[in-house]
């Protein structure tokens, strides 16, 4: 009888992907996954440690499922709260028989194989499941075929940009570009409808490897030609080139992810970050002179230490002016090792929780009224599954959806009509 795994992803897309992989290489090595994780011989939780929240998540998690694991079965702890605290980890929660870094060993055997591996060196570093040098290079490993319509696909690993509140760096690495060949060839064996072009700073694809700005254009043109649908997510704004947003707005899927993060210069500058609000409103507006049908989603950090009432009010402006149809609007977490966690100026919790209820509530309503200007439009959905579908103002997973009839065949396109918006999703017929 084969062993049965279970593997359970927190955090981001990103980790999807991860997890999609090493669901691959547990196949490889002759497991099968389990009908349930009371069943599975090897329980694997792949964590998410990018703020407090979802390292709360994860330890709950992992606790949660060493509860109802068989007995005799094996907990392992991977992803990037295991990458970011390792052994004391491992030490904190003893529950757990391993905690392995991004692509290391899964299993007891897969373990002893890497204990008992010949370090191969590549240029300066040894490779036997180092920090940076994975025992399994996940980023390059070989994905299983997808019964989805639409796929996301990793194109890049880590970031090589500081921005004061994050700490993705210090554990995902720097920018690790893919092959772009490596890229097409798996866009093709997933053979999906609509692929979703992921990494930590996206739009800086390539730049590692030396092929200069226009890189990103270049494979989200190649991926076109194979694809019917490609949107992207993740685009730090400075990196939104004109060939860029040509490229996108040519497109079936006029979508803008920006992850502006905040709109005030002086504390832009504070975050380590580029831009300001008008040359934010000057870009979206050149983009809806291009398409006027462009869809935008960004997410903002809310009380970031120094940030001032000007700031605050300059944001709420912002948000109005700019009638986005998606933000979602975050606390600023303080993180260990990073530059802003030494800042003067912490905002204290309940200041932050206003401003936060203050925001949400102006986008709720553009959002809502962003979708009621959309009822009566023939707009082309992709269906995901029975009566669900999105058009291209719908990233999968962070947006909100389109009730479609029943009849309507998944992973086929269909023009409908809306007739209808409920909040953030919309009702339509063909
Ligand atoms: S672009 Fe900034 S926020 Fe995004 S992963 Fe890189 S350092 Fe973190």
């Amino acid at each position: 009888m084969p062993k049965t795994f279970w593997i359970e992803t927190l955090g981001c897309p990103k980790n999807q992907v991860d997890s999609d992989k090493l669901v691959g290489s547990l196949a490889t090595d002759g497991m099968v996954p389990a009908e349930s994780p009371e069943d599975a011989d090897l329980v694997v939780v792949n964590t998410c440690a990018f703020v407090e929240e979802a390292r709360e998540e994860s330890v709950s998690t992992i606790l949660a499922f060493d509860d109802i694991r068989s007995e005799g079965s094996e907990l392992v702890v991977t992803g990037c709260m295991a990458a970011r605290y390792g052994d004391e980890l491992a030490q904190a929660l003893p529950e757990v028989d391993r905690v392995v870094g991004f692509g290391g060993p899964l299993t007891a055997e897969a373990a002893t194989r890497a204990a008992n591996a010949v370090p191969v060196t590549i240029g300066s570093r040894p490779s036997r499941g180092g920090a940076d040098v994975p025992a399994m290079d996940l980023l390059n490993m070989a994905r299983p075929p997808s019964t989805s319509p639409w796929v996301y696909v990793k194109v890049a690993e880590g970031c090589d940009k500081r921005c004061g509140f994050c700490a993705i760096p210090s554990f995902r690495g720097p920018q690790r570009s893919r092959p772009m060949d490596a890229i097409l060839a798996e866009v093709e064996s997933l053979a999906a409808k609509e692929v979703v072009l992921i990494a930590q700073d996206l739009a800086a694809y390539g730049r590692d490897q030396g092929v200069g700005d226009k890189s990103i254009v270049s494979l989200y043109e190649s991926i076109s030609e194979i694809a019917d649908w490609v949107r992207l997510l993740y685009l730090y704004p400075s990196e939104l080139s004109d060939p860029l947003i040509e490229a996108i707005a040519a497109g079936p899927v006029p979508y803008f992810d920006l992850s502006l993060q905040h709109v005030s210069t002086p504390l832009l500058r504070r975050m380590r970050r580029w831009g300001n609000g008008q040359r934010f409103l000057d870009r979206i507006q050149r983009i809806r002179s291009m398409r006027p049908d462009a869809a935008f989603r960004s997410n903002f950090i809310v009380g970031y230490p120094g940030e001032t009432e000007a700031d605050h009010d300059e944001l709420l402006d912002f948000v109005e002016q700019a009638q986005l149809d998606w933000c979602g609007f975050f606390a600023y977490s303080a993180e260990e090792g990073t530059y802003a966690a030494g800042l003067d100026g912490q905002i204290e919790r309940g200041l932050m929780n206003e401003r936060l209820a203050e925001l949400r509530e102006m986008q709720d309503s553009i959002t809502a009224a962003r979708r009621d200007a959309i009822i009566g439009e023939t707009v082309r959905v992709l269906v995901e599954s029975t009566g669900r579908a999105r058009s291209h103002r719908e990233a999968p997973e962070i947006d909100g959806i389109i009730e479609v009839d029943a009849d309507l065949a998944a992973g086929e396109f269909h023009d409908v009509v809306v007739t209808g918006a409920a909040g953030p999703d919309l009702v339509a017929t063909a």
